[in-house]
């Protein structure tokens, strides 16, 4: 059988081309190399028939409408507003850190000038980030954004990224600003839920389209081969003129000619407790007392009721290629440098397109990684 597409990959970017090229009439080979589809957003039963999701926490949420009517074909949605604690000092106060956080820590008129400040400053229901508020003119709050970078972001961000705060690219932490405001969820999206029967469901439903052929445990490094000379891709020994799709790593794409790109990788430690709830919420994060950053609940994200319960503590560590899942790019200076050269690499091959949180290097959740795969659809592979 012959393709008009060959994409790589079968995680939100992958997923999302794949069908939309499917349904425009388009022939789609899909080639995957673990053992199942989804990508990092795959969630599974386990041996005690609990919902999880196996390479961490996934909590869908968007502002941009396309995404979420498009995703809605796939799936109904599980109303559910994230929430998430973190633990400083004893206590587990909200996070991100609000004007609820800084009267669970904070003596009452302290707190109450500290808030007075805040609002003064930035105006209710407004967001700054940590670094910002340290180096605020106000001397309080000065002292109240040093005591935030201490408690909630120095050691985490150490133990998340290997590197200090300073050093990694603004745009990470600005993920988790502080808020002026009494509002205890996670996100502040129009948009956000959980997939009722789960995420793998959504992308069995994606792939199924009869013009969409999948091949699982297919690592599409041992099938394609880029010719430098003549800026062709050769797939089983032949030219491939068609899109090819590439939600992989980049710097593998290029067998690491410019040399390796930074990641992360994570450990899970999974534990089954025999009691209906373990913590308050789905996301406890741990700072500063033990090795792990957090500790996932999975039952708040699913609904599930049953007498007992899983839970999963993540423990971040450096990634070894080839052997480790490259879970978060780091984004710090010298690896958007070498980004540079492999994105010059890529501007050889006019069918071969790089997308995703791997394949384009950035830090995406899982409504933009759809929001970049339909928008390249649209521009590019119509
Ligand atoms: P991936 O999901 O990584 O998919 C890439 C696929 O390509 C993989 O299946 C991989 O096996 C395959 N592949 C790679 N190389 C090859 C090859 N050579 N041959 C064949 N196949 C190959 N986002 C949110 O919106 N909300 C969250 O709460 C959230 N939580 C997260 C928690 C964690 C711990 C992590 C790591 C990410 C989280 N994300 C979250 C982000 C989300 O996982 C990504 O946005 C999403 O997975 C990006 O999809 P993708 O298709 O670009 O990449
Ligand atoms: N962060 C932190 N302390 C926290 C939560 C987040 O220092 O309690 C920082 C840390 O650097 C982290 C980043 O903010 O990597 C983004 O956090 P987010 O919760 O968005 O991370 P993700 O869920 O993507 O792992």
């Amino acid at each position: 059988m012959s393709f008009d597409v060959i994409i790589v990959g079968s995680g939100f970017s992958g997923a999302t081309i794949a069908e939309r090229c499917a349904s425009s009439g388009k022939r789609v080979l899909v080639l995957e190399k673990r053992s199942h589809i989804g990508g990092n957003s795959y969630d599974y039963r386990d041996e005690r028939g609990f919902l999880v999701h196996k390479y961490g926490p996934h909590i869908f949420h968007t502002s941009n409408r396309e995404v979420w009517n498009y995703l809605s074909r796939f799936t109904r949605w599980r109303e559910y507003h994230h929430r998430v604690m973190v633990y400083i000092d004893g206590k587990k106060v909200p996070l991100p850190f609000n004007l609820n956080s800084l009267k669970s820590l904070f003596p009452p008129s302290r707190a109450t000038l500290l808030e007075r400040k805040l609002i003064k400053n930035f105006g209710y229901g407004s967001q700054v980030s940590v670094l910002e508020l340290k180096n605020s003119s106000d001397e309080d709050l000065r002292s109240l954004g040093d005591f935030i970078y201490r408690k909630i972001y120095l050691n985490y961000t150490i133990k998340q990224w290997g590197r200090k705060p300073e050093e990694i690219s603004p745009q990470v932490l600005a993920r988790v600003p502080v808020s002026i405001s009494n509002q205890d969820e996670y996100f502040e999206d129009e948009f956000q839920g959980i997939p009722e029967e789960g995420y793998t469901a959504i992308f069995k439903k994606m792939l199924s389209h009869p013009n969409i052929k999948l091949l699982l445990n297919t690592d599409a490094k041992k099938l394609l081969t880029l010719n430098f000379k003549t800026g062709k891709i050769i797939f089983q020994g032949k030219e491939f003129n068609g899109p090819v799709v590439y939600t992989g790593p980049i710097d593998e794409l290029f067998d690491y000619k410019h040399g390796e790109l930074p990641y992360r990788t994570l450990r899970f430690q999974w534990e089954y407790h025999p009691v209906e709830k373990f913590q308050e919420v789905a996301v406890v994060n741990y700072p500063n007392d033990y090795p792990f950053t957090r500790i996932t609940e999975y039952k708040h994200l699913t609904g599930e009721t049953r007498p007992d319960t899983v839970i999963a503590k993540e423990f971040p560590v450096p990634y070894q290629k080839g052997k480790d899942i490259p879970y978060y790019p780091v984004l710090y200076q010298d690896s958007l440098e070498r980004l540079k050269m492999y994105k010059r690499e890529l501007r050889q091959f006019s069918n071969l397109f790089t997308l995703g949180r791997l394949g384009e290097f950035i830090y995406l959740n899982m409504d933009e990684a759809v929001e970049r795969a339909l928008m390249l659809f649209s521009k590019k592979l119509k």
